[in-house]
């Protein structure tokens, strides 16, 4: 892409897209309904109306069959989110976008790497947002963030929001906040970034073995169509009894943790879509476990994780 900028963390990068592009006062943004909470934040924190959407069940991804029954002559936007590492498909949405003028935002915080028809992250649409959290796929070790774009003038426009909105020291052209990207922080993704692609090839590599010999029929294996298209981020498995699953594998010295328990409509943060329902993105969050997989696990680890859950 033409421009990377840095910045605070991943939830600034969003925010600032967001409002380099002027959308507020209710303008609507398409989102997933599963998301993790920060997706939805950067969209309400600018005033603007998050318009929830369910993922597919197979890929988690945001369907994009159910995109066009949500657009109004309120939308600007759809923020995709490429959740647990996998890469939206795209082709139905760069249609859509398209169709009615809309501008494609992604939430690429999960999936650093990650490739659609050959093209990485963070240049699908017109504007994405990085994390650089020190879990995430690509971390530093405190808060990082990036935004990418091929916009010549919004990427100007991010430089100076995210510096007091400033340019030029002591010049403020807009109400900008201070979201720079630490030297030090910066200095360490410098190191690690060139790591990156063969920390995700393991990632992959530990994603295969677990599809290939995990072979308990109570647990629901993540899917994809496509080996590039997914780094990893998080392996998520479904089952039906996850209290004693997860209890099963904690004795067994097997940490696992749930992305995510409770979604977003779900929240007292958002009290009014408390009420709505979305079948798929509960039953997600009601089922999801997320196993262990990480760059650094030995091949002992990983096998002892397919034993043990073969045992269950
Ligand atoms: C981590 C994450 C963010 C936010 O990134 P921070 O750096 O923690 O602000 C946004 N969206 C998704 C999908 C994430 O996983």
């Amino acid at each position: 892409m033409k421009h990377c900028i840095g910045c605070a963390n991943g939830l600034d990068a969003l925010k600032l897209i967001i409002k380099a592009y002027g959308f507020r006062n209710g303008d609507e943004i398409i989102v997933p309904a599963n998301t993790y909470i920060a997706s939805i934040l950067a969209i309400s924190d600018n005033g603007c109306t998050p318009v929830l959407v369910e993922p597919d069940i197979n890929t988690y991804n945001i369907n994009p069959d159910l995109i066009e029954e949500k657009i109004t002559d309120k939308t600007r936007a759809v923020l995709v989110v490429h959740l647990y590492g996998q890469a939206v498909q795209m082709d139905k949405i760069w249609a859509l976008a398209k169709k009615y003028n809309l501008k494609i935002i992604e939430d690429s915080a999960q999936a650093h790497g990650a490739l659609y028809n050959g093209k990485c992250t963070g240049s699908l649409g017109d504007a994405s947002g990085f994390s650089f959290y020190p879990g995430k796929n690509l971390g530093c070790l405190g808060d990082g963030g990036a935004v990418t774009t091929n916009d010549d003038e919004l990427a100007q426009k991010i430089r100076a929001l995210r510096n007091y909105g400033s340019h030029i020291k002591y010049h403020n052209l807009y109400q900008g906040s201070n979201s720079r990207l630490d030297e030090i922080q910066a200095a360490i993704l410098s190191v690690k970034l060139p790591e990156l692609d063969k920390d995700n090839k393991r990632r992959r590599e530990i994603s295969k073995y677990y599809r290939e010999n995990i072979s308990t029929s109570k647990i629901i294996l993540p899917h994809t169509d496509n080996e590039m298209s997914h780094v990893w981020h998080i392996f998520a498995v479904r089952t039906s009894n996850r209290n004693d699953f997860q209890a099963y594998l904690k004795q067994n010295e097997i940490q696992t943790l749930i992305h995510y328990p409770i979604p977003p409509h779900k929240q007292p943060a958002y009290k009014e879509w408390n009420n709505l329902s979305f079948p798929l993105t509960e039953e997600i969050h009601d089922t999801i476990l997320s196993l262990p997989i990480s760059p650094v696990m030995t091949d002992d680890e990983v096998k002892k994780v397919v034993e043990v859950i073969n045992a269950f």
